[in-house]
């Protein structure tokens, strides 16, 4: 670098610190016009105006066109018009939020030095595997099958880009994954975390929120607006990212229906093309498409669709044709084996499904099929306790900072898990259950310095007791 050049550089970075870097964040996003709506990337250039305010050529010439159709004035003769002062758009209605802006794309080489999901960065299903056993307790099966699916299918988005340079050979199928599991087995929290430690972005919707396009209800392609505002509306972002849609179940064709059914088969058949891959354009920082809102066009081949639902009813088909093939043949076996049989879900099949009310259209657009076991009393005391940011230890390190020790006792633990049980809402109501207690000892203990330790004991759960309570100087009393 030459001494000018150096000189040059030194005093930008003197003069406007701030400055650049502002300018540099509003470079990253496209411009919008002002009357139109479109990004840059879909209207081309736009003109300047004052106020941060952007047009595009074709409103421009619309303007001077129907300027023309009443005065009679030429665009010639307007731009000479010397004083001529052009009204402040953003005196009448501000500036635009940034939110409605779009990111712009970044140029192709550098996402390639910058992707996260290249293969040698990917890590191994195992690895993954690993990292998600710090937070999901138990669910081993599931945890191994979505840490392979991911896997694929990031490597499988790595063979697409290299597939731009050669020539085409093997095509690799999407891995959109169905997951069964009753409610609070985890399902919800083993996709936020994938989320997180993949470092993507994440919309989770729900299904019965969804309707066919035209009626009460969110459109099916909100999921993918949804995702882009996760994405900070970065539209290469959000086309690597991962959608969640949770009571799938609730979309099940409608038996005997006499009427359309718009919110189940129809969301079914909505969903296929975007299941599969197609381009979507969504409005950006808004929930629906109206004049006043950009849209965006989104690529949904590389995004990972997950769904979930708990299929309440599912066990007893699943029953039922089980019990059925026993019967058929010679084997002699009794009617009701498969009664008591625990975790019948894991044997859950395509036909299953389809019995449900899933079309199997849809149903081919998830090849992956696996299901979450029914969290144990065991289990929600290892979610009480293991995880990274298990709830216990959130409470004690709460405590800590006052600096009073929380132990929890044994028994206490489980009295918790049983009434979780009770409650019938798997890991759900562990957190209800626990916050109803805690907060007599949040607010109490801090009222007096002298407390050094605080045990929560079985009676204290079961209300026929107070927790055990230790001064700093060895003293010990219990709270009422
Ligand atoms: P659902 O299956 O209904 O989607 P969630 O994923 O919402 O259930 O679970 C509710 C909460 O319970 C989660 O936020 C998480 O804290 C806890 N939880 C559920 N299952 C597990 C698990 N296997 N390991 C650790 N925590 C869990």
């Amino acid at each position: 670098m030459s001494e000018n050049e150096k000189d040059k550089k030194e005093t930008k970075q003197h003069n406007s610190g701030v400055t650049v870097d502002s300018s540099k964040k509003t470079d990253e996003y496209e411009k919008i016009c002002y009357m139109c709506r479109r990004p840059e990337s879909k209207a081309g250039k736009m003109v300047e105006m004052p106020g941060d305010i952007s047009v595009c050529t074709d409103c421009m010439q619309k303007t001077f066109d129907s300027i023309q159709g009443t005065t009679g004035m030429q665009y010639a003769d307007l731009m000479k018009l010397s004083n001529l002062n052009f009204m402040n758009f953003s005196d009448l209605h501000g500036e635009i939020p940034q939110r409605q802006k779009l990111k712009k794309k970044k140029p192709k080489e550098e996402k390639k030095v910058n992707s996260v999901f290249n293969i040698q960065k990917m890590p191994a299903p195992h690895k993954i595997k690993e990292k998600l056993d710090d937070y999901v307790v138990g669910q081993e099966h599931a945890k191994k099958v979505i840490s392979v699916a991911v896997y694929n299918h990031y490597k499988r988005i790595a063979a697409m880009e290299e597939k731009e340079k050669q020539s085409p050979d093997v095509e690799i199928e999407k891995s959109n994954m169905l997951m069964i599991g009753p409610t609070g087995s985890g399902k919800t929290y083993l996709v936020r975390t994938l989320a997180k430690l993949l470092d993507v972005p994440l919309a989770i919707t729900d299904a019965t929120s969804l309707t066919e396009a035209g009626y009460i209800g969110d459109d099916i392609e909100s999921v993918v607006s949804k995702l882009l505002a996760a994405a900070e509306n970065d539209v290469e972002k959000a086309e690597r990212g991962i959608i969640f849609i949770d009571e799938i179940d609730k979309i099940a064709k409608k038996k005997n229906a006499r009427s359309r059914d718009v919110s189940g088969e129809s969301v079914q058949q909505g969903m296929l093309k975007l299941l599969e891959g197609a381009d979507i354009e969504v409005p950006v920082g808004a929930n629906s498409k109206n004049a006043m809102v950009p849209l965006a066009t989104v690529n949904t081949s590389n995004i990972l669709f997950i769904c979930g639902g708990a299929f309440p009813d599912l066990e007893d088909i699943i029953k039922e044709r089980l019990n059925k093939h026993s019967t058929m043949g010679f084997s002699g076996e009794l009617k009701d084996k498969y009664d008591k049989e625990k975790n019948l879900m894991a044997k859950v099949t395509v036909e299953d499904l389809r019995n449900f009310g899933m079309i199997p259209e849809f149903l081919g657009r998830l090849p992956i099929i696996f299901s979450l076991e029914e969290l144990s009393k065991e289990m929600l005391i290892r979610v009480l306790k293991e995880p990274k940011n298990a709830i216990l230890k959130q409470y004690e390190r709460l405590l800590a900072m006052d600096e009073v020790q929380l132990v929890f006792e044994e028994e206490a633990l489980e009295a918790i898990a049983q009434k979780a049980l009770e409650k019938d809402t798997g890991a759900r109501a562990l957190r209800a259950i626990i916050e109803e207690f805690m907060l007599d000892i949040m607010y109490e203990i801090p009222k007096d310095d002298n407390i050094g330790k605080v045990t929560v004991t079985k009676a204290y759960i079961e209300n026929t007791g107070g927790p055990l309570i230790e001064m700093r100087g060895n003293g010990q009393l219990a709270l009422p």
